[in-house]
């Protein structure tokens, strides 16, 4: 087992099914895995700080388009665009999280912008506004998020009057990465859109603590994708962090219990996480039928994979 550094992330978990998945679709969403995940490693193989290497890939999972994060979110019922992201470091449990962001190109910019600059841990709305111009972010339309298949998704779901999990239409979801330096330092970073046609003003887990976000050197660092009430309803990602720090179990089996008993229990296909511990491989549970994900250690080779089955 290694101790040296390690990266994993999603894209989202879902409905994701081979027989549904043109190969075109397939080779571009492996190939914004890869990039993504080439940029965290980058960071990693030069020495550097596990909540830099998890900022780099969830930066370059929002500017891809074919992700509801940044540039390609899916839109609230109103027609807009609300995201939401976190970032959390383990070595001091410093935490920036931003909720209802519609002016910020990369919302995890301005995660970590809070948790570098501000005495608070959270910021929402005008305020996230106010703080992302004075850290130096600019300010983009509504238009820079739009794409058109989301615009269509919106229609579908208001046309059939529910909310929807973006993958449920087979397509990506939220991102997020954990990782853990050569120090042996652990970050989580989690950003995302939200559900199609949620209602104004909701909040998934994305961005809260505890929920779809959470790093401590003390256990692990994770970043969960899914049905977002579920996941903070069950506290998931600290849950897991408890189960290691208080019940002494390992990485795998509090996840697997989090993510294959306790949620499955509550809604069959509500998602899944990725989490890395002090030591060992990064580890990636969901119960539904696919997860966009990516991981790798140290002298290890990359693992690109969308299925259940592995692949
Ligand atoms: N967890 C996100 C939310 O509920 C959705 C997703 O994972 O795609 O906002």
């Amino acid at each position: 087992m290694s101790d040296d550094w390690a990266i994993a992330l999603h894209g989202g978990a879902g409905t994701i099914l081979k027989e549904t998945m043109t190969p075109e679709r397939e080779a571009a969403y492996r190939q914004g895995l890869e990039a993504a995940l080439a940029a965290g490693r980058a960071v990693l193989e030069a020495g550097g700080a596990a909540e830099d290497a998890v900022e780099a890939s969830v930066i370059a999972l929002e500017d891809d388009p074919l992700f509801n994060a940044g540039r390609g979110a899916v839109l609230t019922a109103d027609g807009g665009f609300e995201l939401d992201s976190a970032i959390m470091r383990g070595h001091d449990l410093a935490v920036g999280a931003v909720f209802s962001v519609c002016d910020v190109a990369n919302p995890i910019r301005l995660a970590r912008l809070v948790m570098d600059y501000s005495p608070h841990v959270a910021f929402c709305g005008e305020g996230a506004s106010r703080f992302a111009r004075a850290g130096g972010l600019p300010a983009v339309p509504p238009a820079y998020f739009e794409t058109a298949h989301r615009r269509q998704q919106l229609e579908k779901a208001r046309a059939a009057n529910v909310i929807s999990l973006d993958h449920n239409d087979n397509k990506f979801g939220t991102v997020g990465a954990v990782a853990r330096d050569a120090r042996g330092n652990l970050a989580a970073a989690t950003s995302t859109g939200g559900m199609t046609n949620k209602a104004v003003g909701r909040i998934g887990d994305s961005p809260v603590i505890g929920a779809g976000t959470y790093a401590s050197n003390a256990s692990c660092a994770v970043s969960a994708t899914g049905h977002g009430e579920l996941f903070i309803r069950l506290t998931v990602a600290r849950d897991i962090a408890a189960m290691m720090e208080y019940g002494g179990l390992s990485l795998i089996e509090a996840s697997r219990r989090k993510v294959l008993v306790e949620l499955a229990t509550l809604e069959a296909e509500s998602g899944g996480i990725i989490a890395v511990g002090r030591t060992g491989d990064p580890v990636l549970v969901f119960n539904s039928a696919g997860m966009y994900r990516a991981a790798q250690s140290a002298g290890g080779e990359p693992v690109i994979a969308i299925y259940r089955d592995g692949d």
